[in-house]
């Protein structure tokens, strides 16, 4: 597979096109959901049951395959990989680590994230809508989360970001989906997405032991998750991106609209080489090595090429894309979603305007 391309090699790759290709349009539609594609990835990945990200590039390109047909499923699976991804900086021998970790790797719980405030926290120091009074034997967590997906309960373990209300101090917790006080708000009807069970989530008075603590240690926690987060991101936004691509040449090739539209396709076609020659890189190092403002820079990117993609090939594809059930209509509700997925396009602009190039 060449570097320009983020898709995994052909074995791989046909395996994911084969299982989620004919059930994109059943996803979309809610006639099918998202869990057994989830279980499907988990399977065909056979990772490291302890360190199942361990190698990131192999989730970046799953993520960019999985989107390339279906992003309602990609989405879902990247809230999954960063709950493991989460999970995973726990100290071994935890009850975290040997226990929920692997329940959620073979997805018997599935990893619901709710870290966007959590990041925007650490970024911009905005407050935290969750907290929590710690005691001998464990924390009282109350608050509002505003968004979270993925939200399956019982069997969800959801993580989010906290401030501890005596000392000030944030840290991240896991929340079992069958904790009493977790009420989950009936799901909205969504323009695309609907069954990643997105919605808002109350917290009130759930008490849980020390051991569902993740970290108290919020900026290393959140330093070590960052790049992961990322590159993941920016991943599924190449994998939809780069099928629009592939959809507008198809209809390019055949029509007279090719000679207006062939100089963006190609300038896009670039872009999306270079972008996944970026994640590629930084992916092999896990996002080490990789100054945090580049990562930013590339999770910008990603959004704005995927989303600049999917307007071309509807422009190529033309009125027949207004169909509500047509795939390019569905890439289109799709894509609205990078810009206001956190780090919101507004919250990495300002990030990188206020940090040192
Ligand atoms: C379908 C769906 C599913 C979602 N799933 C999840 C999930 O699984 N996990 C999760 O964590 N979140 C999830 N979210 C939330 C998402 O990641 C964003 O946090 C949310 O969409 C941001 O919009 P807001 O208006 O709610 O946020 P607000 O934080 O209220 O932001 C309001 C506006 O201000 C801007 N803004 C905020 N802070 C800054 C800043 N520092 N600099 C510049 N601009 C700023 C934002 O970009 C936005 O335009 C989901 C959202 C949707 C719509």
């Amino acid at each position: 597979m060449s570097h320009s391309s983020l898709l995994p090699a052909a074995e791989l790759r046909e395996t994911i096109c084969a299982f989620f290709e004919p059930r994109a349009a059943a996803v979309d539609t809610g006639r099918t959901g998202v869990r057994e594609g989830i279980a499907f990835v988990a399977a065909a990945l056979d990772g490291d049951e302890c360190d199942p990200n361990a190698n990131l590039n192999r989730i970046c390109e799953t993520l960019a395959a999985v989107a390339w047909s279906d992003m309602s499923t990609a989405f879902s699976l990247w809230c999954q990989r960063m709950v493991l991804e989460y999970l995973a900086t726990a100290p071994d021998g935890s009850f975290l680590r040997e226990e929920v970790l692997p329940s959620v790797a073979r997805t018997e719980h599935i990893g619901s994230t709710a870290l966007a405030s959590g990041m925007a926290h650490a970024v911009s120091g905005t407050a935290l809508p969750v907290h929590g009074r710690f005691d001998t034997a464990g924390v009282t967590l109350e608050g509002r989360i505003t968004w979270a997906s993925n939200l399956f309960p019982p069997d969800l373990v959801m993580v989010t970001a906290g401030t501890n209300a005596e000392t000030g101090e944030a840290f991240i917790v896991a929340i079992p989906g069958d904790a009493p006080g977790v009420r989950i708000d009936p799901y909205p009807r969504l323009l695309a997405l609907q069954q990643t069970n997105s919605s808002s989530v109350t917290l009130d008075g759930v008490r849980l032991g020390q051991e569902w603590v993740v970290s108290h240690h919020f900026p290393a926690f959140i330093g070590a998750v960052r790049g992961p987060f990322l590159l993941t991101q920016s991943s599924y936004a190449w994998g939809l991106g780069r099928r629009a691509l592939d959809e507008a040449r198809k209809v390019l090739r055949a029509g007279a609209a090719g000679d207006a539209l062939a100089p963006d396709l190609e300038r896009l076609e670039a872009e999306a080489g270079g972008i996944a020659c970026t994640i590629r890189t930084a992916a092999r190092a896990r996002g080490h090595g990789t100054p945090v403002r580049g990562l930013v820079q590339l999770r910008l990117d990603a959004v704005r090429f995927a989303t600049t993609a999917v307007a071309l090939e509807a422009k190529a594809v033309g009125g027949r894309c207004y169909l509500a059930d047509h795939p390019t209509g569905r890439r289109l509700r799709e894509a609205a979603f990078l810009p206001v997925q956190a780090p919101t396009e507004a919250q990495l602009r300002w990030e990188l305007s206020h940090s040192a190039s």
